[in-house]
Order: C-alpha cells, then structure tokens, then sequence
C-alpha cells in the first residue's frame, strides 16, 4: 500500500494494481458477476476468514471489479484504501457508524447536502448518535463543541447553495490536537481538490456524481488516507481499541496496522464488520458503468472548471442577475480558501439569482432549452434546479434564507457542452423568463 506520484489522468485510467484480467488477458476490467469464490482448501477459507490472508470471501463484502475501482479512487484522492458501497448516502452512513455508537457524538459543519442533514438530524438520532452542527465560517466553532464522547468531525469540501469552500487544514488541525479524525465528502470537487493532503482522515464520495459522471449508477465510497493512527488516544476511539466481540476480539486499531502495515483500520473495519452486517454493497455490474465514468473524470473536470467559469463571467454582467455564487467570487477569507485549496479550477456548480424572485426563477427553469430539470449535480450535460420550489419547498421562508436558499436562487451544474451553447441556452431563458415576469407584474 503506497501512494502514487502519477496524475489523475493517469490514475483514473491505470491506477491501483489493475493491468489485464489474469485469467483472458482483458484489457477493460470485467464484471464479476459473482455472489461467491472457490478457496482452494479448508486451510485457505479459514485464513480468509481469520483476516490471517486477504482474499475474496463473498461479493457482499469484496468483489474484484469493485477492488480495481476501489484502488483507482483511493489513488485518486491521495488515500491508501478504498470500500465502495451502494450510494453516495451508504458511504456518509458508514462514515459516522464507523466511528459512532450509541451514545456518542460527531460534529458536522452546517453547509451540507440536504439528504446528508435528514440522516444526521432525523435517523442517526434515533440510533442515539448526537450530530453536534458547527458554523464553519470559524473553524475555532469545531473546537467549542468537543466533548470526550465527540468521535469524527465531518464536512463537505464545496457544499451548495453557498459554495463556500471549507477550511479543511484548519479544522483537521483542531481534530488532530484532540485525536479526532476529519471526515471530508468531496463529492463536488474531484481531481481539483484532494483532501488529504489538507489533513483529512477519510473521504467520501457519492460515485454518482462527478466520478460516475454521466447520470447512469448509483454509488458510493469510503476513502482511508493511512494518515491518522486510531491508536493514539484509546478513550477517544473505542471501537478501534477495544476488543470486537464480532470478530473474535480483534481490536482493529492494533490488528490492521500489523496485517497490512498500514494505518487503514478505518477501511478495513468499514468492510469486515459494516458491509458484513449492514449489507449495502455496490453491485458489480455499477461498479463497471462507475470505472467507465472514473476514466475520464480529470478531463471532464477541466471542461466543468471552464465552461463554469465562462458562465460566472457572463452571468456576473447579465442585466437580469442579482447575484452570482462561485467559489473565488467570495471575498475575503472565503473566497481565499478556493486559491489555497482547489487547483485547476473551481467546480462545475454556479448559484444564480434570477431578478424576479420565485416567479422569474421558475420561468427562467421552464424556458431552458438544453438544460436538464433535474435533482442531480455533476452529470456531464448541464442541469439546472429551482431549489425553492422542489428540494426545499417544504421549508419556511426564514428557514429557506438560513439555509441559503433565496426565492430566485437557481443552481446549475455546468455540464461539458461547448461553453457558447451553454451561455446561449442561459442567455435566451434569462431574456424569456424577465418578459414573462414583467407581464406578470404589469
Ligand atoms: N453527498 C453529496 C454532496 C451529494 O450531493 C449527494 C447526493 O446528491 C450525496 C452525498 C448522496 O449521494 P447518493 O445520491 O449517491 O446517495
């Protein structure tokens, strides 16, 4: 287990141990449409079992078209181990649950996905797991909020509709005075940010997005950046210091370290005991269609960078805008934070607010002609959304405004079109949706 010096470009296409199928000869990674695997005597399936050898046991834990996407992705993103799981949701269930139980509190920046807030708020609740919400335009609130039950701060590197990047050396740097471990969901800034390098412990990704890439699986993941030692503070990490009972008292924390040589007891106890118990592996077959979408994301990525901020320029002077959101049009320490952290560009995500309000941004969405009207982000076509009267319409006004939502916000996700059609798409909704609102008002 080594981290690479290659590029993404590279990584992405030859990343992890993957060369050909040992078996034909295969250049493309096969699907291994398979539940279970031949051991080759009694011995051999106990080792297996003991964790005294790695090797493939059931496809609900391990399956060899997931290794190579798993490999790729912890590549990818600086890490040393990988567990891919069934959707992007899985992997930030898997992330708290990892380090989590009953009784035990993490603390999460308040800019996160909505999906991510209910399973926080609502369900992790009901399992007696506390998500303690920090402010994260000071890092320093992370710190206000640590008890001795606190396990894992977490956050994602560009949350939307703010689009403010996250300070994630500043907070990782809090967690490690307190041996608390950062987790970071980076679903919106593949290639461009890697944080890990920036402190992070564990990454997660919802594979669905940027990764997948063209708007066809469902996925998930769980990056392990081998640079933080669960070992350190026993209180403070129990499930990786005390015995298992699950698993014939492995304490994780000592054992992996000596399997492997390697600090990934955070992936491999997510695989060995999560994915064991709690199911929801990704199925083979989306493990492929999120390889094809994983070959060409740094590329893809740089398209998303530009075309976005071709938008964000033109937007930023269209007489039918209020505002523009993007990560370097923040001013100050904000807007700082994407120069320290992204390179080679800013994402593919832009927040505009329609003059006119929520009548003008629902005329403005109804009149694209190329975007796509969907819930989703990082497909490679562009897609659009009025957040005030879908994905959060059931808020109230004031909690619309607190969660950044303002009634003409639009999110788009700037696909990989050529920029002049899109600018064009967006420059003929805007001039439709203003004449619609003015005869609305007159
Ligand atoms: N994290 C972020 C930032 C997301 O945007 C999403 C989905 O929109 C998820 C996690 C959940 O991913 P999935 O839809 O693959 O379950």
């Amino acid at each position: 287990m080594t981290k690479t010096t290659k590029n993404p470009e590279t990584i992405a296409l030859h990343g992890g141990d993957y060369r050909s199928d040992p078996a034909t000869t295969a250049v493309a990674v096969p699907i291994y449409r398979t539940t279970s695997y031949q051991f080759n005597n009694t011995d051999h399936a106990a080792n297996l079992f003991a964790l005294k050898e790695f090797g493939n046991i059931y496809t609900r834990i391990m399956n060899p078209t997931n290794d190579v996407l798993e490999k790729r992705v912890a590549a990818l993103e600086g890490g040393l181990a990988c567990v891919t799981v069934g959707s992007g949701q899985a992997a930030s269930t898997f992330a708290i649950t990892n380090v989590c139980q009953s009784g035990d509190n993490f603390i999460s920046s308040t800019d996160l996905y909505g999906g991510t807030v209910n399973l926080f708020t609502h369900t992790l609740k009901k399992l007696g797991i506390e998500c303690r919400y920090a402010d994260p335009s000071d890092p320093k609130n992370f710190e206000k909020l640590i008890d001795d039950r606190t396990r894992a701060f977490y956050a994602e590197t560009l949350p939307n509709p703010y689009l403010r990047v996250f300070p994630i050396k500043e907070v990782s740097d809090i967690g490690r005075k307190h041996n608390i471990p950062l987790i970071m969901d980076n679903t919106a800034s593949p290639v461009i940010c890697k944080p890990i390098e920036h402190g992070a412990a564990v990454v997660v990704h919802s594979l669905t997005k940027y990764i997948g890439g063209h708007g066809t699986v469902i996925g998930g993941c769980l990056v392990d950046g081998g640079n933080f030692d669960w070992t350190t503070d026993k209180k403070r990490q129990p499930l990786f210091n005390e015995p298992d009972a699950s698993y014939g008292g492995a304490i994780w924390g000592e054992v992996v370290p000596q399997l492997t040589g390697a600090n990934v007891a955070f992936a491999v106890r997510a695989r060995v005991v999560l994915l064991r118990d709690l199911g929801a592996p990704l199925a083979p077959d989306n493990a492929f269609g999120i390889i094809q979408g994983l070959e060409t994301v740094a590329l893809r990525m740089k398209q998303h960078c530009s075309n976005a901020q071709k938008v964000v320029d033109f937007l930023s002077k269209h007489k039918n805008i209020d505002r523009v959101i993007y990560p370097n049009v923040h001013e100050g320490e904000i807007g700082d934070r994407a120069k320290r952290y992204f390179k080679g560009g800013n994402g593919g995500l832009v927040g505009i607010e329609v003059k006119g309000g929520v009548e003008a941004g629902k005329k403005f969405i109804e009149a694209l002609k190329m975007f796509y009207h969907v819930a989703n982000i990082g497909d490679a076509r562009s897609l659009a959304i009025h957040p005030a009267t879908t994905t959060h319409s059931q808020l109230t006004s004031d909690e619309l405004l607190a969660a950044g939502v303002t009634p003409g916000y639009v999110r788009l996700s700037i696909g990989i079109e050529h920029p002049d059609d899109i600018i064009a798409d967006l420059d003929q909704a805007l001039t439709a949706s203003s004449k619609t609102s003015l005869k609305a008002v007159s």
